[in-house]
């Protein structure tokens, strides 16, 4: 219910248009947003370096409606690739399809999504594949599917809440491409496409981060990027993991920008990859009203926000 009303605000084109005016919405959003340039995302991510956590560089945009805005996100990553070689930096870049024009039609999306991964490729980095609304799902796999046994440097978010996706990564550990962040999933499915309740998208995502740190998961070239700041899940991966003897350079944590920061540090210092999702640009209505759909408490963060205006 909390979560279908931010979902639908998110998309609400009058709302965006008004409350991206608030000076305290944008306030209260700048906790989950690195800032609206490059700069402000680069800054971050050199902050999180300091303290020995990757950075995963997201520009913001999504559902862009003509092949010349999809063009401009595309020279836009190809732009902020080129800054990061001059810096000698290396993050992972994170991109949605639709912002690179899925809705507009394929052929265009995988077009721009080569260049991007291609120029990532020269640079030595990693191209993550957000995974969208579920109807999205299947288009995005496809491309990944597409893409991704010729480029290694290419990864694919799987929302643990879908019932699909169990069978998704089984298909992708058989095909030796289950190069994946695991997420709970962000959007508002229907339940039956989705498990509506939480305590069965938690047992969904328990078992899917298990089969993906599994030996013959591994075998088969598996990478799990743990996307979550539930500690319980956490906790429960570094007991298989070291039950398991899985290596480290089978997995890593993943977390949000603003989020569990001390979970953050504290997993770094014991010496796991962490790797933190950074988003910057304009476009970051979308986003923060789904992290406001999460968890009810943001919301007070809004209001605080107001309250001092
Ligand atoms: C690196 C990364 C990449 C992601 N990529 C995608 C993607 O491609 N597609 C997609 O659908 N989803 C994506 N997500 C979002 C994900 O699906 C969840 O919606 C989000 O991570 C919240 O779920 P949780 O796993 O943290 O668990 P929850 O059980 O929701 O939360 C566990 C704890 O985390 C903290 N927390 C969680 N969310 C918030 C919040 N918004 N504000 C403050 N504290 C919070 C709270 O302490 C909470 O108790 C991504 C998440 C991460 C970390």
């Amino acid at each position: 219910m909390w979560r279908a009303l931010f979902v639908s605000l998110s998309r609400n084109r009058t709302m965006k248009e008004r409350v991206m005016r608030w000076g305290f919405v944008w306030r209260a959003a700048s906790r989950f947003v690195a800032g609206e340039r490059l700069e402000d995302g680069l800054r971050a991510i050199r902050e999180l370096e300091a303290m020995g956590i990757g950075g995963i560089l997201d520009h913001l945009g999504e559902n862009v409606e003509s092949a010349a805005d999809a063009m401009r996100a595309t020279e836009d990553y190809l732009l902020a690739l080129d800054h990061l070689t001059a810096l000698g930096m290396r993050p992972h870049l994170a991109v949605k399809l639709t912002h690179l024009g899925l809705d507009i039609g394929e052929e265009i999306c995988e077009g721009n999504l080569r260049r991007v991964i291609e120029r990532a490729a020269q640079v030595g980095t990693v191209v993550e594949i957000d995974m969208e609304s579920s109807v999205y799902t299947e288009r995005t796999l496809r491309l990944y599917r597409r893409l991704a046994p010729q480029y290694p440097n290419t990864r694919v978010a799987i929302q643990a809440y879908l019932y699909r996706s169990r069978e998704d990564v089984e298909r992708l550990i058989e095909e030796g491409i289950a190069r994946i962040r695991l997420c709970k999933g962000a959007y508002q499915e229907p339940p039956h496409i989705a498990y509506p309740r939480k305590r069965d998208v938690d047992a969904s995502y328990v078992r899917l981060m298990e089969r993906l740190l599994s030996a013959e998961a591994r075998q088969r070239g598996a990478y799990v990027a743990i996307a979550t700041h539930d500690e319980r899940i956490i906790q429960h991966a570094l007991r298989r993991i070291a039950e398991w003897e899985v290596p480290r350079d089978a997995f890593e944590f993943q977390m949000l920008y603003g989020i569990r920061r001390d979970l953050q540090i504290s997993l770094a210092r014991q010496g796991y990859t962490v790797r933190v999702y950074v988003p910057y640009g304009t476009e970051w209505y979308p986003y923060f009203m789904r992290r406001l759909g999460e968890r009810p408490a943001n919301v007070w963060f809004v209001v605080r926000n107001l309250l001092r205006a």
